[in-house]
């Protein structure tokens, strides 16, 4: 690390207004220090709590990494399976699960809920997960060392024996919100995976009774491939804190996503090639993210005439004039170029935008060229080049100055969220028809939380108030 001199010279914009710590060093992660450079800077409100709060936060990491005592005093605890007082260092385990979009979103819930209840985050260093993120934290790992007792971690799920629902339903933790730390396990897991909702003991991680147990356990693992964040503001001990390190709800992610994931040198490099390429020299940026779900299905076909309908309705790209394209009168216009950058699994939906616009001119005169960094086909596990460039593509989205996504896909949440843009959702198909309409705006840039739990706790938060139905999810509930 270079502290001192990096603080010296790093100055406040470049660090986001106080959001990023200026105890690093510049090389080993030149996306925290370009990004700005090609996406806008945040148009939202960053309290001086949440600054302080980070900055508290990164002590603490520092204090309890992985090479301290303190680590080892409470790995211990682990390796015996025996629990003392409360110890100075408390965890919380981050294991992936799903997309990249998924990780991304839990990897933030994750770090919030360790903010609000004063534990380190660490995480398991899957395969896929190598050279994907720089590490976020100064003059420390957020990596789980090789020697770490709990290793199979694909073995976690919703029937795990020591998972906090499992634990309570046998009686096999004393579940008394007063009970000392040493009557309870040294550990447990919480399964936070969409499949909980079956479950009434896993959703009580959403009660207030449940988090002053859970608070009190020396280590956690949470496996989740839900945005849990609007959960977490619906427990009323955490309600205050909240809302001093976000007054503005719908900024979560935005801002704790700016301030955790920077993509490594790899994924940067490809996210600056492709940029400087095809998108930097242009008036606008459009970004458009299709996928299509198996409980949505839609025929590529009509997804194309679903996006074309969104973009010309919306008035989001101009509509190509047939007639027109074939006249002499017909001179390009230079200097309203639109840029659109696609992103899909698929090369269909690319290739016809960009036949469209390439034979037929626009009414307005303006030149729209398309652009698509990949066509994976389908989607992979455990393959770092694909996960590198769908990360590199949720990035590129991100520097977009409009955004049209696909209903329900954490893919394009996190390119929004990080952009700070509301999107046009894409609304599902029913019944393989093209909806009418055909896309929404979104209310807010935050994400959606999918399973959000149907609320049987003894006490209830106030904080329903700043929960509301997503627009593109049923029975989701998102933060405005
Ligand atoms: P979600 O399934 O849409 O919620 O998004 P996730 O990111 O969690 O999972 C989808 C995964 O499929 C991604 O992580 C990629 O592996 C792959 N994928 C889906 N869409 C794209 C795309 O547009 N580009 C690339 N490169 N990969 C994609």
């Amino acid at each position: 690390s270079t502290k001192g001199t990096a603080a010296a010279t790093v100055p406040n914009d470049q660090l986001l207004g106080g959001l990023l710590s200026p105890d690093f060093d510049e090389q080993s992660c030149l996306s925290r220090y370009q990004t700005l450079l090609y996406r806008k800077a945040s148009p939202y409100f960053l309290s001086s709590y949440l600054i302080s709060k980070l900055r508290k936060y990164e002590q603490l990491h520092k204090k309890c990494s992985p090479d301290t005592l303190l680590f080892q005093k409470s790995m211990q605890q682990l390796k015996t399976n025996h629990s003392t007082d409360q110890l100075e260092c408390n965890y919380v385990i981050w294991s992936p699960l799903g997309g990249i979009g998924n990780r991304m979103l839990t990897l933030v819930s994750t770090f919030l809920y360790a903010l609000l209840t004063n534990r380190v985050m660490l995480i398991h260093k899957a395969t896929d997960m190598v050279d994907l993120f720089c590490e976020p934290f100064p003059g420390s790992t957020w990596y789980i060392p090789s020697d770490f007792p709990i290793k199979n971690f694909e073995g976690y799920n919703v029937h795990a024996q020591n998972s906090y629902g499992y634990m309570v339903a046998n009686n096999l933790i004393n579940d008394d919100p007063n009970s000392p730390p040493s009557a309870l396990p040294p550990f447990v897991y919480l399964h936070l995976q969409w499949d909980y909702l079956n479950h009434v003991l896993h959703k009580r991680f959403f009660c207030e009774d449940d988090q002053n147990v859970i608070n009190k356990i020396n280590w956690v693992l949470i496996k989740s491939d839900n945005y849990i964040v609007p959960g977490l503001f619906m427990v009323p001990q955490y309600e205050q804190e909240l809302e001093k390190m976000f007054p503005q709800k719908e900024t979560v992610f935005h801002h704790l996503g700016r301030y955790l994931l920077h993509p490594s040198n790899s994924v940067w490099g490809m996210v600056v090639r492709y940029h400087n390429s095809y998108l930097a020299k242009v008036k606008e940026r459009i970004g458009i993210q299709a996928r299509i779900f198996h409980w949505a299905p839609i025929s590529t076909d009509d997804m194309f005439k679903q996006i074309v309908a969104c973009t010309h309705e919306e008035l989001i790209l101009p509509k190509p004039n047939p007639v027109q394209s074939k006249s002499s009168s017909w001179q390009p216009n230079e200097t309203t170029t639109h840029a659109v950058l696609v992103a899909s699994l698929y090369g269909d939906l690319y290739e016809r935008l960009k036949d469209m616009y390439y034979t037929q001119s626009t009414t307005t005169g303006e030149i729209v060229s398309v652009h698509q960094p990949s066509h994976e086909e389908k989607q992979q596990f455990e393959q770092q080049l694909h996960n590198q460039k769908a990360l590199s593509e949720i990035l590129l989205l991100s520097f977009s100055d409009v955004l049209v996504t696909t209903s329900g896909s954490t893919f394009g949440y996190v390119g929004c969220s990080l952009a700070g843009i509301k999107p046009w959702f894409l609304l599902s198909a029913k019944d393989r028809k093209i909806p009418d309409p055909p896309c929404r705006r979104a209310i807010t840039i935050d994400a959606c939380f999918h399973s959000a739990p149907d609320f049987n706790c003894k006490t209830r938060s106030k904080a329903v108030r700043h929960v509301r139905h997503c627009e593109d999810y049923q029975n989701g509930i998102k933060l405005f």
